[in-house]
């Protein structure tokens, strides 16, 4: 954990998390990626042994949970912006560093609207990295439940005595094999509440960790069988009802840290394809002096300037106090697809190389191809962007 002095000599906010970013990508480009090539990553993300390894070179770097500090105090997003590009630099930095998701969200989340009670008990371990968390919001397609759009949630939650029982299925939740905790999401009525659950339980069963096109993530993304699953009151997250409106907390904040992360991957992969082009030959001369690669070069050079100025202005924006919902899912729509753009152009100026797993790049353009989905597909922010333009030009036609 950092000391809330550390870059205090410096003049500025964004300094400090200078001071930390500068740390953080030493760290991650000398002792994590060279964890890239180890056996214990497969399919459904680094073995649980290979993040326990992680972030205890993470502890004896004093670098372990970066974004909040030892007063409990938390990093401003500029700032994070900063540290977690530097901790994206290695798809695996996030992990042993305690700022991935879902982990990162669900810890902002507890800190913001838990108990003292549920910050000592769920919170802690998080922060201390002892543990693993998983948020259970989405449902199976194939059962109509909640996807793009949550109101369609048909998991509930139905009061007995002192207790609340949960029966439903889940979809795509990461980190559930293997998580301590869950923030589980269940229809109240008409509404929805969030519930804080210990890991793993009886009636939470593993149906299947599904096979996706990214590998990064602990314990993969599974599916999730609800049966009977009793949850004491005193371990609602929040207040009964409100479970709508603490995802629209939860979500603004996770979908630009996703954002940074990921930006940090796609510069990595942009320097290797640089590498790459210096270095090459075709046809009697450097492959970057061809302009058809030199121009793609150019293009990820502007992809990458503009998804970092843009993380920065949402990141200032939630900083001010507000909700940024409109600005975080403008965020997420252009930095995703710039980034895919971005790791798309860096495959193919690298031939056959960019596609296989002799460098990180294939791996990175797979991840950034399912951030086009999570956090909200982009078809879901644009419709809702258009819905806010129609509403605000509506009322000018009307004033
Ligand atoms: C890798 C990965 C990890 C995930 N992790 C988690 C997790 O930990 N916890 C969790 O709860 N969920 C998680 N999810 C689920 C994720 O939030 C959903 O996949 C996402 O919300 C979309 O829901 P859906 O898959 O049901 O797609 P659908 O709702 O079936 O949507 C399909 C497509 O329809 C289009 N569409 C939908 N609505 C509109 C609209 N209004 N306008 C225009 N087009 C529209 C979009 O193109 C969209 O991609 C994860 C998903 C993935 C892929």
């Amino acid at each position: 954990m950092i000391s809330p002095t550390e870059g205090a000599s410096c003049s500025t906010n964004t300094d400090r998390g200078r001071a930390i970013a500068a740390r953080v990508r030493e760290f991650v480009l000398r002792q994590v990626v060279p964890y890239e090539k180890d056996q214990r990553w497969g399919a459904h993300g680094p073995s649980e042994e290979m993040v326990v390894d992680l972030r205890d070179l993470a502890r004896a770097a004093a670098l372990l949970t970066p974004q909040i500090l030892a007063d409990g105090s938390h990093l401003t997003y500029r700032e994070m912006a900063l540290v977690l590009r530097a901790a994206g630099l290695s798809p695996l930095g996030p992990i042993a560093l305690n700022v991935a998701a879902p982990d990162e969200g669900n810890m902002y989340l507890i800190g913001k609207i838990g108990t003292v009670d549920q910050k000592r008990r769920f919170l802690q371990p998080l922060v201390e990295a002892r543990m693993r968390s998983a948020f259970f919001m989405a449902e199976p397609a194939s059962s109509g439940g909640a996807g793009s759009d949550p109101s369609m949630m048909r998991t509930v939650a139905k009061q007995d005595g002192e207790h609340w029982v949960l029966d439903g299925r889940k979809a795509f939740i990461t980190g559930a094999l293997g998580a301590g905790v869950g923030i589980i999401m269940a229809k109240t009525g008409v509404s929805a509440t969030m519930f804080l659950v210990d890991l793993p339980n009886p009636a939470v069963h593993i149906e299947r960790v599904l096979d996706t096109i990214d590998g990064s993530m602990p314990g993969g993304h599974a599916l999730v069988r609800l049966e009977g699953l009793r949850v004491p009151s005193h371990q609602i997250l929040g207040k009964l009802d409100e479970g709508f409106k603490y995802a629209q907390v939860r979500l603004a904040p996770a979908r630009i840290t996703h954002c940074m992360r990921w930006l940090g991957a796609a510069i990595r992969c942009n320097d290797i394809a640089c590498d790459y082009a210096v270095r090459r030959e075709a046809f009697g001369k450097k492959i970057i002096e061809h302009e058809g690669v030199g121009f793609m070069l150019a293009d990820n050079a502007i992809d990458l300037k503009q998804s970092e100025l843009i993380i920065d202005w949402c990141a200032e924006v939630i900083d001010a106090g507000a909700p940024g919902i409109t600005e975080s899912s403008m965020t997420k729509v252009a930095v995703s697809e710039a980034l895919f753009r971005v790791t798309d152009r860096c495959i193919q100026v690298m031939g056959g190389t960019g596609v296989t797993r002799d460098t990180i790049v294939e791996q990175v353009f797979r991840e950034i191809r399912a951030f086009r989905i999570y956090d909200g597909p982009s078809e879901v922010h644009r419709w809702s962007i258009a819905n806010n333009i129609k509403k605000e030009t509506l009322n000018k036609v009307a004033s």
